[in-house]
């Protein structure tokens, strides 16, 4: 617990206004999607980088903990003030666009700006910025470059990272740092916003980022394959792109994910099928896009698919659609507990991986349904169990550890959007030698030697 007087300094730093430690306010800011809860002593409201820079000098020299802080939509943790100390909220005044270059198609935002926001805004100019995380509506632009974020287009326009140009960050001891620029190339001297891309908060807290923007792409067209079993669904994914399909999306639900969807929603799904794909392909001109949609049909076939389907119109696009975006909420009839991972694999792995998880399901005896960005080898699985059962969950995270390792024999990564916060913490020693691990912690030294910044996460 930090002292009265620390609190004191704080509303004399930033305003009284801005730093709150009544209970109402600790509690808002004690969790994240993760459900844990740790209340912070206090939680500061920064109008600016120079608010920053002063709580971050004066916490720095009285080795107090800052969490920085977006909309806590965080799935690992992130976000939660283990430690208490500080929250450091970004969304309350640093949320403007400060800035959208259409001749150089850039975008330079504050980091509490909603990702929806800037999409929005973009395209009433024709522009597009591609990573639309589901948490679209609500997670902020800081959090997604903290997390390195990806989405529903990630397989054709690539992630967060994919994105970001420049940032401007404070450093734990108060100073302001400029990272990269907004041209399209820059090597000169360290890659230093690469690194702060995915550092979850614990080196710096960005404050300004700029992102490259696209040119909107006009017409979309959405395609659905239906498969006997996963495997071939898997091996249809990685066949028809590294045959030349360039989907935006292509999003998979395996027979369990399929059959909770239809016993909420009663869609019509084929719940006999072992696995379906669905997938939109974007462009400007018809023929490229029919000429995309042809060579999914082709490889879906060729790898057994028995039902190809291209909507007509935006809203049999919308139906067939519907299925994915309410997957995360229907198997939720299998068990009151979702561990729920992000794991990615080589694309190429696939069907091994969704092989293995089946044989790890049957030996725990848990269901496990996955689904998710299959075009990016990016598989939500979710061992679901009863959470008022102490034995199940015990046996859902020895489930979890098992795949954990599978994952990284067959060359994937523990998360390939959530991060790893400090609910993967502890597996971090089954995916990085200890020399790889002590270069972590030597980085986040050199950032941060007091350890003030996010401490107790990322398994430093
Ligand atoms: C329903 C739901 C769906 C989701 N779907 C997706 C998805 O499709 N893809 C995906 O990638 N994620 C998804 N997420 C996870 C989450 O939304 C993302 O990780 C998002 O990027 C977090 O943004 P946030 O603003 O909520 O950050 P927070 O949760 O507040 O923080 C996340 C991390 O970023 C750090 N941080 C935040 N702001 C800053 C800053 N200014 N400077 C330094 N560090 C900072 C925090 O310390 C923390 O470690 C989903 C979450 C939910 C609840």
């Amino acid at each position: 617990m930090i002292g009265k007087n620390h609190i004191e300094v704080l509303k004399q730093l930033i305003g009284q206004e801005n730093v709150k430690n009544d209970k109402p306010h600790r509690l808002a800011y004690s969790y994240d999607a993760t459900r844990e809860h740790f209340k912070p002593d206090v939680v500061v409201f920064p109008k600016d980088e120079e608010d920053v820079s002063k709580v971050l000098r004066y916490c720095n020299e009285h080795k107090i903990p800052v969490v920085p802080r977006g909309a806590g939509s965080g799935f690992t943790g992130g976000a939660l003030p283990v430690s208490g100390g500080v929250v450091l909220a970004v969304e309350k005044y640093m949320n403007k666009i400060l800035e959208i270059d259409t001749k150089n198609m850039v975008a330079v935002v504050q980091p509490g700006v909603l990702n929806k926001e800037l999409q929005r805004e973009v395209e009433k100019l024709g522009l597009f910025y591609p990573p639309d995380p589901a948490s679209q509506e609500y997670s902020t632009l800081g959090g997604n470059v903290a997390e390195n974020a990806g989405g529903m287009r990630a397989a054709k326009y690539g992630i967060t990272k994919d994105y970001v140009m420049a940032l401007r960050a404070v450093l734990p001891n108060g100073d302001i740092i400029r990272a990269g620029k907004k041209t399209i190339k820059d090597v000169a001297g360290y890659n230093i916003a690469g690194i702060l891309i995915a550092s979850e908060g614990t080196l710096a807290v960005i404050t300004e980022i700029t992102l490259k923007l696209l040119s909107k792409p006009k017409r979309t067209k959405t395609a659905m394959g239906v498969f006997h079993t996963v495997t071939q669904a898997m091996n249809a994914v990685y066949k028809s792109l590294a045959g030349g399909a360039n989907p935006v999306a292509m999003e998979f639900l395996d027979n369990l994910t399929i059959r909770a969807v239809e016993e909420k929603f009663h869609k019509g799904l084929p719940t006999e099928a072992g696995a379906i794909l669905i997938s939109d392909i974007d462009g400007n001109v018809e023929e490229e896009i029919n000429y995309q949609i042809e060579l999914l049909r082709k490889y879906f076939k060729e790898n057994g698919c028995s039902e190809f389907r291209v909507a007509k119109d935006e809203k049999e696009a919308a139906d067939i659609w519907f299925a994915r975006r309410n997957a995360s909420q229907s198997i939720t009839i299998y068990g009151s507990k979702k561990i729920n991972e992000d794991v990615t694999v080589p694309r190429s792995e696939l069907p091994k991986y969704l092989e293995e998880v089946d044989k790890i399901s049957k030996k725990y005896n848990v269901k496990i349904p996955c689904f998710g960005h299959t075009g990016d080898g990016n598989v939500h699985t979710n061992v679901m169990v009863d959470g008022s059962d102490p034995k199940q969950v015990e046996i859902g995270y020895k489930a979890i550890e098992e795949i954990f390792k599978m994952t990284i024999e067959i060359g994937g990564t523990l998360s390939g959007e959530h991060g790893i916060g400090l609910s993967k913490a502890p597996f971090m020693k089954l995916a990085f030698t200890p020399q790889e691990l002590n270069l972590f912690r030597a980085i986040k030294k050199a950032f941060d030697p007091n350890n003030i910044l996010n401490p107790g996460k990322m398994g430093l």
